[in-house]
């Protein structure tokens, strides 16, 4: 298969409407997907990734008002999320309704809904006129991509279609909240910080890192780049050369030593960098990557999660 290159959200759409896969722009990272209620088309993602068939994929709605396509309940706390932060990157695990096909939901009587604010994203949505389950567009247990070319270069001929739409400006996946659960729990860090869901649900609780497994993709080996990954305190911990790098917060002493360096103003400036990164240390064949650790503090929850993720092999 020729993976074809779009810029035509309605174009793009008509694949998904062919029963096709196709990756598409979010302000998370790129997406990789398919009409939800097609089980066959569904299955096309899980083979385009290598996903392991126990992780559910979330079902992706241009609006609020198309949610109960997907689930067959919204609860008062759900609703409330719905109203605060979407538009936007905030995944809610909702009670599955009965025409969501099991493949979708790994087998679950859940399902993980999502409204993407990006502009590209909305309009593939609204053209597709049918929920698109999505999971992100790359091999699994690779990084997350973050740009249409670490989506090429991760399915490149296992894909129908990519949809261009620039630079993912989060660069890290959407925060997932359970609704089923009283008190509601954060399954995943992501872009809405847990600050900012207690301002909507103050009960809110985060899932233990170990312990149980609630959302079946935290069990599997996530965001490793093909170079090692090794976290550090501060600059001074990593030791330099040409096929090392650093990503960080603080400048490391001498940058030219190393094969490629990147100093980010801050966390969120880390977060959108840290994938796009990842890629490009893996086009240049850089063997080791030092990260450099922050605080688990807002955003920097997120960003520790997939550090820790990356760096666990
Ligand atoms: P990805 O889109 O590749 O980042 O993966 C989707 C994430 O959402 C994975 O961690 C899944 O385990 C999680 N997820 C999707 N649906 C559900 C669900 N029904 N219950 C719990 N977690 C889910
Ligand atoms: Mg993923």
């Amino acid at each position: 298969m020729s993976t074809r290159l779009l810029t035509d959200p309605t174009e793009a759409a008509t694949y998904i409407k062919a029963g096709q896969v196709v990756a598409f722009p979010t302000e998370t990272v790129y997406g990789l997907g398919a009409d939800a209620f097609n089980p066959e088309a569904v299955q096309r993602i899980f083979e385009a990734k290598g996903r392991p068939s126990d992780n559910p994929l979330i079902v992706h709605v241009a609006t609020a008002a198309e949610v109960p396509r997907a689930a067959a309940a919204v609860p008062p706390v759900a609703e409330r999320l719905l109203e605060r932060f979407t538009p936007g990157p905030l995944t809610l695990i909702l009670p599955r309704h009965p025409e969501v096909p099991r493949i979708v939901t790994a087998g679950l009587d859940t399902v993980g809904v999502r409204i993407p604010a990006h502009p590209v994203a909305q309009a593939f949505l609204t053209a597709c006129n049918t929920p698109v389950a999505a999971p992100s567009a790359n091999p699994s247990g690779r990084p997350s991509p973050t740009s249409w070319e670490a989506v090429k270069a991760g399915l490149d001929g296992r894909i129908a279609a990519i949809l261009k739409g620039g630079r993912a400006n989060v660069g890290l996946e959407s925060t997932v909240v359970d609704c089923t659960t009283a008190p509601p729990t954060i399954l995943r860090p992501g872009a809405v910080t847990r600050a900012e869901l207690r301002t909507v649900a103050p009960d809110i609780t985060l899932a233990p890192a170990t312990g149980p497994v609630r959302s079946p993709g935290q069990k599997h080996r996530h965001y490793t780049p093909s170079a090692t990954v090794r976290l550090v305190e501060t600059p001074a911990d990593a030791s330099p050369d040409s096929t090392s790098a650093f990503i960080g917060i603080d400048a490391p002493a001498r940058p030219s030593a190393y094969g490629r360096v990147a100093v980010c103003a801050d966390v969120a400036a880390y977060a959108h960098a840290l994938f796009d990164f990842f890629f490009q240390c893996d086009r240049d064949g850089i063997q080791q990557i030092y990260c450099q650790r922050v605080t688990s503090e807002g955003l920097g929850l997120a960003l520790m999660d997939r550090l820790e993720r990356a760096a666990a092999r």
